[in-house]
């Protein structure tokens, strides 16, 4: 059961990595794995008829054999660039030829044999339906043109012929599958494999597609929103909590407010230990301000180079002052390890409270607020809370 199920999550892995990563060679595999069964089917169904007395009277005799060979061959061929798919498999180079030897074969096999068995009054259609669209998931439009110009060619080339009587509807069948009438059983038989030989795969892959698109513009989605070096939200991600906030603020009248932070004389790390160093100061402190807020309530963002910024829902600024001191003490404890030697640094932190319901400037007042900590030594927390109408009316406190 282990095995099965270890099996089953490879198995998804190959196919995550050709169709989100497009690697050449688990594309390659994918599309063969996905395309042999079927093709198979179609072979040994062929093959049994052609032992069958009731079943090859529905075939074209002259046709049998080399059609036979030709799908033995085509077989083999993909086989082997299976194979050669599953070797290089997780390869990140390109392997256009492989590409081309793969899809070419699979897809003008299909198409020429979709052609022979009947185009429109079989499943074949749908089987090679099927291998297009699968095949456009694997690959990108560039890869495909030969392969996908060849198909239609073929397709073109075969209703072209037959509109103008010059080739059979269905040349590989001694008459068509439908003729109005009830099916042949052997056609009744082989219309329901190869319909379904095509259609759950095909049912599959289309939920398995969904699934990854879905997936993957979520993965796109928070990495539109995050700051790659902290894991912060970046500061377009600040901006759209700080409109929702506000409006739910202006909405409950609970309060709200803003912690600007900036570390102090970060220059002077970079200068000192090197830009790698200030890059691990920064990633350490976006650790800090995540672990003291709350999750999925408070927003924690890096709002420039060095600046960070706190935005917190239902908390005054009192409250808010006390989120400073948490990062404060915890930035004094926790060092970051630089060649060996503890790294220490301070923020300069200005608190400010909405109260009207204008954010903009209590980001305003939260910036001046730092100014002052600046000001008066660095190392400290300045806050106040932010009445928009003057700045008289505001109550400033320093905690060093
Ligand atoms: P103050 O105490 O007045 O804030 O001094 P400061 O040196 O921190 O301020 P200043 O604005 O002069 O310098 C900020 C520095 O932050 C300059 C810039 O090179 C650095 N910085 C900005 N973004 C990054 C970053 O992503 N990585 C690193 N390593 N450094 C950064
Ligand atoms: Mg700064
Ligand atoms: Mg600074």
């Amino acid at each position: 059961m282990r095995r099965l199920s270890a099996l089953y999550r490879g198995a998804l892995t190959q196919i995550d990595a050709a169709i989100v990563h497009r690697r050449h060679g688990s594309s390659c595999l994918v599309l063969v794995v996905a395309l042999w069964p079927p093709l198979a089917l179609l072979c040994l169904m062929q093959l049994y008829a052609a032992a069958h007395p009731w079943a090859s009277q529905h075939y074209r005799s002259e046709w049998m054999v080399p059609a036979l060979w030709l799908q033995a061959a085509l077989l083999a061929w993909l086989a082997a660039m299976g194979c050669l798919g599953w070797r290089h498999r997780r390869c990140e180079e390109r392997m256009p030829w492989l590409v081309q030897a793969t899809v070419v074969p699979a897809l003008w096999g299909m198409a020429w044999l979709s052609v022979a068995h009947g185009l429109k009054d079989s499943p074949m259609g749908m089987m090679l339906l099927v291998a297009l669209v699968g095949a456009r998931a694997l690959f990108t439009l560039r890869r495909l043109c030969w392969a996908f110009g060849g198909a239609l060619v073929i397709v073109v080339g075969a209703e072209v012929l037959t509109s103008m009587g010059l080739l059979p509807a269905s040349p590989m069948l001694s008459h068509p599958i439908a003729m109005g009438g009830e099916l042949a059983p052997w056609w009744a038989l082989w219309v329901r494999l190869v319909f379904n030989a095509a259609a759950l795969p095909f049912s599959g892959m289309l939920f398995y597609l969904a699934g990854t698109v879905h997936r993957r513009s979520r993965e796109l989605e928070t990495l539109v929103r995050t700051d790659a070096l902290t894991g912060l939200a970046n500061r377009r991600e600040f901006m759209t909590c700080l409109q929702r906030e506000s409006h739910r603020h202006a909405r409950s009248g609970r309060p709200l407010s803003v912690v600007l932070c900036d570390v102090d004389h970060f220059k002077q790390v970079n200068d000192r230990w090197g830009h790698p160093a200030g890059d691990a100061v920064l990633a350490h402190i976006g650790r800090i301000l995540r672990a003291s807020t709350r999750e999925a309530v408070d927003t924690a963002a890096r709002y420039g180079g060095e600046e960070f910024v706190l935005l917190l829902p239902e908390t005054d600024v009192h409250g808010a002052i006390h989120v400073a001191e948490k990062i404060a003490v915890a930035l004094r404890e926790q060092h970051v390890i630089v060649d060996g030697r503890p790294l220490r640094v301070t923020q300069s932190v200005g608190v400010a409270q909405v109260v009207d319901g204008d954010t903009e400037w209590a980001l305003k007042v939260a910036d001046r607020n730092l100014y002052q900590a600046k000001l008066a030594g660095r190392d400290r927390i300045v806050a106040s809370v932010a009445f928009a109408s003057t700045s008289a009316s505001e109550e400033a406190a320093s905690w060093p």
